[in-house]
């Protein structure tokens, strides 16, 4: 049989110390078809960047930058030999430091310049020690390179044109010889500045590298084992997925399941190219296969939730009998960046949800000056502190009698917004954030199969 060619990656709790290094070595040492890895920053980096970047007094923002110092020099100290990258990382550090003491203006620019520092440090300690395990040389590679977006920093978007070009130019003579290991979740501009792909994105970036390398498989080694009937840290008795569609999968990641960043299934839709979910730390579990068509198909196949979620809701009696009016909302919105996600109407009203977790998404949060816009022309109500919650499976939209059972086990929640229909894989509605755990621990039992 041909080799396979595998893009493996594995994300921040794979990476949380070095053991937890060492066992993703393991994973790499016993199958040479992975050729490219995809490493996330150390546990809890980019956090800690993030709150550097939120901080605007320089000394506060130093001692985030000690903070990230020491866990980095913790892992190096735990080299074989860690003289060979000490310098690289000294420099690294330094870099840091020097941006934490003197920046002045934190620009959209700079804050992801920053936010890279996570997977380029993780990296390079990891390529290291996975060459000293190993025993094989793994070659270093900045993903800045080849994964090229716009300069939407904090959500780029790439350029898969670009981006499989660069990856034939760059990458294709690196693989020929020996493996690659890369970063997830930073690109560059097409002026070379640094970008991120959003919170989560080194998902995506290894789909991007599996699709711009056409490898055989993509797969995400993560701290459980498969993807689960519902988030298991919410549901204990959340059972894990043998086969998932592709369709299914990148529902339920849209809808909050944070296991799988949103974009992810995209580039391997294109190139059908088989998804696999496994945990670095129990390898050996059976993990979820995603796939282009899953052998069953059940009508509700797991369950979802997305906090902070915002609803507004607008309301003019102009909008009767008038045309342009959606339009007209749509427009504002639009000009301020606001990203809608689920959308209902009625005759004078419309109800739109947000999502107001600007750090998970990058996009643009609501403000006054939106708000006045949008006073301009109709009443405005805004309602926080609310979950969405989505049941994902097959033919939702064609099931007969099912939204009866399903809102008659909640006839005691207050249920603010439903969306059903425009989508035959999901049926979801919003709820109160206390409520939601509850919820989805009621549906889970309910209509889960074991
Ligand atoms: P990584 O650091 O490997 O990228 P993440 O923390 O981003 O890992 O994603 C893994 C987490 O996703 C799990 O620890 C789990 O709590 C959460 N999660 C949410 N929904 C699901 C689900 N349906 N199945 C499995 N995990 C889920
Ligand atoms: N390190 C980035 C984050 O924490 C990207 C990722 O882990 O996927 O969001
Ligand atoms: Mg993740």
């Amino acid at each position: 049989m041909p080799d396979l060619r595998k893009v493996a990656k594995f994300g921040g709790t794979s990476m949380a110390d070095a053991d937890a290094m060492r066992r993703c070595a393991s994973i790499i040492k016993a199958d040479p078809d992975k050729k490219i890895i995809v490493v996330s920053a150390i546990a809890g980096t980019t956090n800690l960047l993030t709150d550097m970047i939120s901080v605007s007094d320089s000394g506060e923002r130093a001692e985030i930058a000690g903070e990230i110092r020491k866990k980095h020099l913790a892992i190096l100290s735990n080299l074989k030999n860690p003289a060979s990258v000490e310098k690289k990382i000294l420099s690294l550090l330094d870099e840091l430091d020097i941006i934490a003491l003197r920046t002045q203006i934190m620009t959209l620019m700079l804050k992801d310049e920053i936010l890279s520092f996570g997977e380029r440090l993780s990296s390079i300690i990891f390529t290291q020690l996975l060459s000293e395990e190993s025993g094989e040389d793994f070659t270093w590679f900045d993903a800045r390179k080849v994964i090229i977006t716009d300069n939407n920093f904090g959500s780029a978007e790439p350029d898969v044109n670009a981006i499989s070009e660069k990856a034939t130019e760059l990458m294709e003579p690196l693989i020929e010889a020996g493996r690659i290991v890369t970063q997830g979740f930073i690109g560059s501009e097409k002026n070379g500045a640094t970008t991120t792909l959003g919170r989560g994105g080194s998902d995506y970036s290894a789909a991007l590298f599996a699709e711009a390398t056409d490898a055989d498989v993509l797969e995400i080694w993560t701290d459980v084992t498969a993807i689960y009937t519902t988030d298991p840290r919410i549901v204990p008795g959340a059972r894990p997925i043998t086969e998932i569609s592709f369709d299914e999968a990148s529902e339920l990641s849209v809808f909050g399941a944070k296991v799988l960043h949103p974009a992810t299934v995209v580039p391997a839709i294109r190139k059908n190219i088989r998804v696999y979910v496994g945990s670095s730390i129990e390898p050996d579990k059976p993990g979820t296969w995603i796939v282009k068509e899953s052998k069953d198909k059940p009508v509700i196949r797991a369950i979802s939730l997305r906090k902070n979620q915002t609803l507004l809701t607008v309301h003019s009696l102009d909008m009767l009998h008038r045309h342009g009016y959606l339009a007209k909302l749509f427009q504002v919105l639009s000009d301020h960046k606001i990203s809608v996600d689920l959308v209902t109407t009625s005759e004078v009203s419309v109800a739109l949800t947000l999502d107001s977790d600007i750090h998970a998404s990058g996009k643009q949060k609501l403000n006054e000056k939106i708000l006045s816009e949008l006073r301009e022309f109709a009443e405005v109500e805004i309602e926080s502190k609310l979950s969405l919650i989505a049941l994902v499976g097959n033919n939702l939209d064609a099931t007969a009698g099912l939204s009866g059972p399903v809102f008659g086990a909640l006839e005691n929640v207050n249920i603010r917004m439903i969306c059903h229909g425009a989508s035959s894989h999901n049926l979801c509605f919003l709820v109160a954030e206390d409520k939601a755990t509850d919820v989805i621990n009621v549906l889970h039992d309910k209509f889960i199969k074991p």
